[in-house]
């Protein structure tokens, strides 16, 4: 950088295959803002803060979602619907076509890093089509230093074309969209999306094979703080079941909030460098952290304007409205965001039939099983009028973007937590008094108070009530929140229809790990429901 904070180096992007591209080198954000502005691609709101669209895609694509397959890959990689394979020779003719694309136009560069444990860093060069996708790059990676910069080297790089439509019959694709990881050529190329969370996703699934297989340390999704005992937390969730929300805790330093590696150190460290929060329903009353931090440098996602002010119950593009964020935009940070051993591992459900309690302490076979189920439920959008959920399992609270079998993952996170001895508790965040339709979210205030009840060491005190369906241990009282609320069946006006959908929620879990059944050991299928025999 010179003495104006501009930096300097030139960048050539023949070595990818791209010529002649003009490349805008490590950008501020503000500059990158700028840009984007006088393009078009974007506005701001009344405070100054970027508002951009994504395009067709406000989320990600799954089925979009390929890895290649070669010498690195062929038998680590769980193969199947999640981990689908593309060919070598298929990913290199695609490649040409994405950096012929790319030549000769304005590009956006940037240096960055992931893990914020030095021993695990990984260096990341990403290649944007867009100013405000390289802005989403700075905010949520890891931002190096001016030094750092100069000896810069690449591990991977991710290149993100979103104007790039692939033809699926020539291309190898599903369809015009594509995320594809090359683990031999340490590239991720993304096309045909402009929806941002792919770039960290990305990633993420790159550090999901390479830290177990070559570093011994457990990737995670899960969000992490510290309190002041230097007690670490974690809540591993599926989207929506409130990783983010939760982890936000003024009272507690954030570590992270989506994606951690558990190192052979004892250490937790964050992959990243920002925060990527929903931001629908968002308000000050109930989540004034989040809310703070959309200041100038955050990007928000898919929001709609109501006369210059962001309408946050406005879902007229999507529900998936969000807000990207550099870390430092929370008041409450762990510099840097790495943490020592967890004492408690808190896993998120967002169980909208309302049968799982609202709290409950699993012991290790449950936490084993639980999380291998990775259970939450999807609520129908309201567009398509269906007032029925429907039981979703995604091993480790994350089966999208883990490479390889859930059983893997399982049996390091057991290890650890057998080593840390570490507390376990289910958290449904989702629906209580009844099933959606009938009943209502949990309360925020209550989670939270179950939380702080439960890092507080309050229910070492307090007498449990073993649940009838899922074996759960359920506190008989939390501070702060009424008793009644602890157990679901008291919750429910009819008690008959409580024990129907307990009977079938159980009974999807049951049919959901059958697939586990022959990795998993006796105590982790007596940590399932209750009163079901298993064939093994
Ligand atoms: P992703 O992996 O997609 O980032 P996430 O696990 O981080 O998802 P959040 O962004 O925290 O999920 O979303 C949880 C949503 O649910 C928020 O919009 C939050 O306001 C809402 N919510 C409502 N009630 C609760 C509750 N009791 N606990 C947690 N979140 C709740
Ligand atoms: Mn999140």
């Amino acid at each position: 950088m010179d003495s104006k904070g501009i930096v300097s180096k030139t960048i050539a992007l023949s070595k990818y295959g791209i010529e002649n591209g003009n490349v805008n080198y490590q950008l501020s954000p503000k500059k990158l803002q700028k840009i984007t502005i006088e393009k078009g691609q974007g506005e701001e709101t009344k405070n100054g803060v970027l508002a951009i669209k994504t395009g067709k895609f406000t989320g990600r694509s799954p089925k979009d979602r390929f890895i290649v397959e070669d010498e690195v890959t062929k038998d680590q990689v769980w193969w199947g619907d999640i981990n689908i394979p593309f060919s070598a020779s298929k990913f290199d003719k695609l490649y040409n076509k994405v950096t012929k694309y790319l030549s000769a136009k304005e590009l956006y560069v940037r240096d960055a890093y992931a893990c914020a444990d030095p021993q695990y860093r990984l260096n990341i060069r990403v290649i944007n089509e867009y100013p405000w996708s390289n802005m989403f790059a700075y905010n949520m990676f890891l931002r190096p230093s001016e030094e750092d910069l100069e000896k810069f080297e690449e591990d991977w790089v991710v290149i993100n074309a979103p104007g790039f439509k692939a033809n699926p019959e020539v291309d190898g694709t599903r369809q015009e969209n594509f995320a594809i990881l090359n683990f031999n050529k340490k590239i991720a190329l993304i096309g045909g999306t402009g929806y941002t969370g792919e770039i960290k996703k990305g990633i993420f699934s790159a550090l999901n094979l390479i830290l177990p297989v070559y570093k011994n340390t457990l990737p995670m999704h899960c969000s992490a703080n510290v309190g002041e005992q230097e007690d670490t937390a974690i809540f591993f969730g599926l989207s929506g079941t409130g990783k983010t929300t939760l982890s936000a805790d003024p009272k507690r330093k954030l570590i992270g909030d989506d994606e951690h590696g558990w190192s052979p150190e004892d250490k937790i460290f964050n992959f990243e460098g920002g925060c990527y929060a929903k931001v629908i329903n968002l308000s000050k009353e109930n989540e004034p952290d989040i809310f703070q931090a959309i200041k100038p440098g955050a990007i928000l996602e898919n929001i709609v304007f109501k006369d210059g002010e962001v309408d946050y119950s406005d879902t007229s593009i999507t529900q998936n409205t969000r807000v990207s964020y550099p870390i430092d935009h929370i008041q409450n940070i762990q510099k840097p965001s790495v943490g020592e051993n967890p004492k408690n591992i808190f896993f998120l459900t967002a169980d909208a039939f309302g049968v799982l309690p609202p709290l409950s302490k699993l012991n290790p076979g449950q936490a084993a099983y639980h999380f291998i189920s990775g259970y939450t439920a999807k609520v129908a959008g309201t567009e398509e009028g269906i007032n029925e959920p429907k039981p979703s399992f995604s091993a480790c609270f994350g089966a999208p973007f883990m490479p390889l079998h859930p059983t893997k993952y399982a049996e390091m996170l057991s290890a650890k937590m057998k080593k840390a001895n570490v507390n376990v508790w289910l958290v449904n965040t989702g629906w209580t008094g009844g099933p959606y339709g009938i009943g209502e979210r949990m309360k925020l205030k209550y989670t939270r108070a179950m939380i702080d009840a439960a890092l507080a060491g309050v229910f070492e005190n307090i007498n449990f009530e073993k649940e009838e369906s899922f074996g759960l241990e359920i506190p008989k009282e939390c501070p702060n929140v009424p008793s009644e609320v602890l157990k679901p069946r008291n919750t429910w006006s009819d008690k008959e229809a409580y024990d129907e959908k307990a009977e079938h929620l159980a009974n999807s879990f049951v049919k959901n790990f059958e697939k586990f059944e022959k990795y998993a050991n006796p105590e982790i299928l007596a940590g399932g429901p209750v009163n079901y025999e298993y064939n093994s």
